[in-house]
């Protein structure tokens, strides 16, 4: 199950959308799906599309520093072939999702939102039969990632660099989101990242 174009599940975020296809008519303003195969043992699970980023590509953190931070570490560690900032990502060997499809104001999805999309979230992780590791960026990614998964919060509490055992076959990681803020800030380190796709590579025998 995914969400339909102009979904408006949402009704803010729905407001906003029709806002910004008259604020920037080129850009794609529309909710943003995951990319990425359903077979792929490992996901990635962002907050949202940002205004610049995938609210204008279209495409799952396309477009904006987090993404291309992202995708370089992706190319760095072998989970996808190419990418450079002119080229397309081609060839990704997990799935890269957000835990709400829209963008909302201020990079800030609020409850209702987060609960709304969460349905879409939870069939996507339904559909991956082979899923062996999820990497959330950030508590919101993670929070939702955990109702997703039918699990209580409070058993799986966000913390950088956790591990959690969801069940035999799954395993969850938490890392800060790889935002411009939280780099110039740095919450999150380039080397956390490292340390974060390292561990991910050792546990998946990539
Ligand atoms: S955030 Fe999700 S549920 Fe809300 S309008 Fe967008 S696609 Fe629909």
């Amino acid at each position: 199950m995914e969400p339909k174009i102009n979904c408006n599940l949402c009704s803010r975020l729905a407001v906003l959308r029709e806002k910004n296809k008259i604020l920037y008519p080129n850009f794609y303003n529309d909710r943003v799906l995951g990319i990425g195969s359903l077979y792929s043992k490992l996901l990635i699970v962002g907050l949202a599309p940002g205004l610049r980023g995938a609210n204008r590509t279209g495409k799952v953190f396309n477009g904006d520093f987090s993404g291309n931070l992202l995708f370089k570490f992706l190319k760095k560690y072998n989970i996808s072939e190419s990418y450079s900032e002119f080229e397309k990502i081609s060839n990704i060997n997990c799935r890269i999702t957000n835990a709400v499809k829209c963008l909302p104001p201020n990079n800030k999805p609020n409850s209702f939102e987060i609960k709304k999309c969460n349905v879409f979230l939870s069939s996507e992780i339904n559909k991956m039969k082979n899923l062996k590791i999820i990497l959330t960026l950030g508590q919101i990614s993670h929070n939702s990632t955990i109702i997703a998964l039918n699990k209580n919060l409070s058993e799986y509490k966000f913390k950088h660099f956790k591990k959690h055992k969801i069940n035999d076959q799954i395993t969850l990681i938490n890392c800060y989101h790889c935002s411009k803020y939280n780099i110039n800030t740095k919450r999150l380190k380039i080397s956390d990242l490292d340390d974060i796709f390292k561990l991910i590579k050792k546990l998946l025998h990539f």
